[in-house]
């Protein structure tokens, strides 16, 4: 007997020939067997009612799914690809009527559903792999963040900051924080537009499905709109940078504080002030806090200290 030649197909199922197909609930996942309407071979199928995909939205009532269905029998079948998965290449649409105790299944009746249905099938069996390159990405985007903050240490050097009157370092702490903020909102921005958001979806009845499938195919417009998101904040980032590097380079520093000495002499008394210009020779001249200015010749100096503030 000569098997039918494999065919990657769609094609319609009646009563008669899905009547004899069972299903069954395991946990989030539907489990059907039945004979293939095309080659007549027995295969089984594993439906998902949950799906770790790429976006969308979720609720939980069990009713009425369509499901796509495809022949995955044991049997060599003429012209199948090597690489391809087992069976005769046909696929079809089953209509699950899911209740906690027990599944029946009959014929799809809503065609509009087809696509939709074929769509799920083909997320539910590539989901580990597109999760997995998706993560890769989004590894790379984390990395991207991090390294804004090193970006952003490296412009702003913490001597050149610590130089600022108070309201200065404010306005760069400010605008920094900014930038950081809408530089990391930007990278996240556009990598949901290039790899979307990992979500997990789940997919009990028609609604659900239709729900789901109107979800993927606004993807396109929706990750055209965030690219365009991304592209703003990046730009605003950008702009809250220059502001800090301006801030750097125009704000005039703080001014300096004059250093306080404290001088202990050869008596054991003790001199406190400011250093300021001594006209005689190997000596320095303090000013007191009081305002009064004191002379110490270099001979009787025994030790100097710098100090915050002169005893009382
Ligand atoms: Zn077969
Ligand atoms: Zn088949």
């Amino acid at each position: 007997m000569v098997e039918l030649a494999h065919a990657s197909e769609r094609i319609n199922v009646d009563g008669a020939q899905v009547g004899t197909w069972s299903a069954r609930l395991a946990g989030d996942d539907v489990k059907l067997s039945g004979r293939c309407p095309a080659c007549r071979h027995e295969t089984n199928a594993v439906v998902a009612l949950q799906a770790a995909g790429l976006e969308s939205a979720a609720s939980d009532t069990p009713e009425e799914l369509t499901v796509s269905v495809a022949c995955l029998c044991r049997r060599a079948h003429p012209d199948r690809p090597d690489d391809g998965p087992a069976g005769c290449g046909r696929f079809w649409s089953l209509l699950l009527r899911i209740q906690p105790d027990a599944v029946t299944v009959s014929p799809a009746n809503d065609r509009e559903l087809d696509d939709a249905s074929d769509a799920w099938r083909e997320a539910t069996t590539s989901q580990a792999t597109s999760v997995r390159s998706a993560a890769e990405k989004w590894l790379a985007g984390i990395t991207a963040l991090y390294g804004l903050f090193g970006l952003a240490s490296v412009g702003i050097a913490r001597d050149s900051v610590a130089a600022l009157p108070l309201s200065g370092r404010i306005a760069v702490g400010s605008a920094a924080a900014v930038a950081v903020c809408l530089a990391g909102w930007a990278v996240i921005d556009a990598y949901r537009a290039a790899y979307g958001w990992p979500v997990v979806t789940a997919v009990h009845d028609n609604d659900e499905l239709r729900a789901w499938y109107a979800g993927r195919r606004a993807v396109g417009i929706r990750a055209a709109r965030q690219l365009g998101a991304a592209v703003r904040k990046a730009a605003a980032s950008l702009a809250a940078l220059v502001i800090v590097v301006g801030l750097l380079w125009f704000v005039p520093p703080a001014p300096a504080s004059e250093p306080l000495l404290q001088i202990s002499r050869v008596d054991d008394s003790m001199v406190c002030g400011t250093v300021v210009t001594s006209r005689s020779p190997a000596s320095l001249r303090l000013r007191r806090p009081g305002g009064e200015t004191v002379v110490v010749p270099a001979g009787d100096i025994v030790a100097v200290k710098p100090v915050r503030s002169c005893p009382g």
